[in-house]
């Protein structure tokens, strides 16, 4: 694909050749199927159109440094997803047949995976929806998997920089017993608004919710956790209503492989003060330091970065992942699987 601009690529949709698509009927999954079409036709009373009967998730491949094709932690997206399937009554794709359409689709697309260098990559978007019919609210008997690929750029065109974030409070993205843990569009339409609202068109990178109960306690971003760093120790939100993100999981651990001490518990707003660091994480962004989270609300800004840039623990836990990703750094954890293309 020698006419993509692979630097300037944004975080969109980029029409590829393939799509890997399994269907589950008669109580049972079917067979992997290749397809080119970007359409799905779909029964008007499917329960994913209906009753948000619907799971997601969202991996990247990248050309590594010595030319091989790796895939970060695929097995635990794919339990992930079995973990959301549980959690809203969908049958669960189980975890092979989730490492073959990935597979598959990585080298049905391979044209499309940005070369070495760019810091590009390509996204891979599994889906998992209830088609079968139903009006009544009942899960649904029939299910489709599918997985498609884009290309998609570097997240931080003008290398890694700081943004600012804002604590919202009139909304809540999901509640301490409800679907907050699993990765279903239904928190994400009940994001929206807020996101809109509380960003102001783009002043601020994201919003932060805070525990729906107690509005106390710092829980997410819209679509990554946090985590904030002093004392050389790396601190995330242990809460009931966040998605247990893979990223921050594997910060987690590569925090302790470089020597500091990690900590997983509710995180007070006013704690925000104490921060030396912060980020927001994800496998869009692996991380996206915070420069200061306000909150209007109380005329009170906590300011994180007070130079603007990020802090030097940021900047070793970032490279450390990202090298392990592109193949520069050994694969201490045996993150990766290499796809032969
Ligand atoms: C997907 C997601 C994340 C990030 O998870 P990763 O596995 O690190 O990509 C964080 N929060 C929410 C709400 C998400 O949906």
């Amino acid at each position: 694909m020698e006419n993509i601009n692979w630097k300037e690529l944004s975080f969109g949709y980029m029409k590829t050749d393939y799509n890997v698509r399994c269907y589950y009927r008669d109580g049972k999954w079917g067979e992997l199927e290749v397809s080119s079409s970007e359409e799905i036709p779909i029964h008007m009373a499917a329960t994913c159109l209906h009753y948000g009967q619907e799971g997601f998730e969202g991996l990247k491949a990248f050309r590594g440094k010595d030319g091989k094709v790796r895939v970060f932690r695929m097995d635990e997206n794919a339990k992930r997803l079995a973990s959301t399937a549980h959690g809203i009554m969908m049958a669960e794709f189980p975890i092979e047949k989730f490492r073959e359409a990935v597979a598959k689709v990585i080298r049905l697309n391979q044209r499309f995976i940005p070369p070495y260098g760019t810091g590009a990559s390509l996204y891979l978007r599994p889906l998992l929806i209830g088609t079968g019919a139903q009006v009544g609210v009942k899960p649904a008997t029939e299910y489709l998997f599918v997985v498609f690929v884009t290309p998609v750029g570097p997240y931080f065109k003008g290398g890694f920089t700081t943004n600012p974030y804002v604590i919202t409070r009139k909304y809540d993205r999901s509640a301490p017993l409800g679907t907050g843990i699993y990765k279903v569009g239904g928190n994400y339409a009940a994001s929206m608004r807020a996101h809109s609202e509380a960003c102001h068109g783009g002043e601020y990178a994201c919003e932060f919710y805070l525990d729906a109960k107690e509005k106390h306690y710092i829980d997410e971003a819209g679509a990554a956790n946090f985590f904030g760093i002093k004392n050389n120790t790396y601190i995330t939100p242990k809460s009931t209503s966040i998605l247990p993100s893979i990223t921050n999981k594997s910060l987690m651990q590569l925090a302790e492989h470089l020597g500091m001490k990690t900590e997983r518990r509710p995180i007070p707003i006013e704690e925000l003060e104490t921060f030396e660091e912060a980020g927001a994480c994800g496998t869009a962004a692996v991380i996206s330091p915070i420069q200061r989270i306000d909150d209007l609300d109380n005329n009170k800004s906590y300011v994180i970065s007070k130079d603007g840039q990020p802090g030097p623990w940021c900047k070793k836990l970032y490279t450390a992942l990202q090298q392990i990703q592109y193949g520069e750094a050994e694969d201490v954890f045996g993150w990766c699987d290499i796809i032969d293309l």
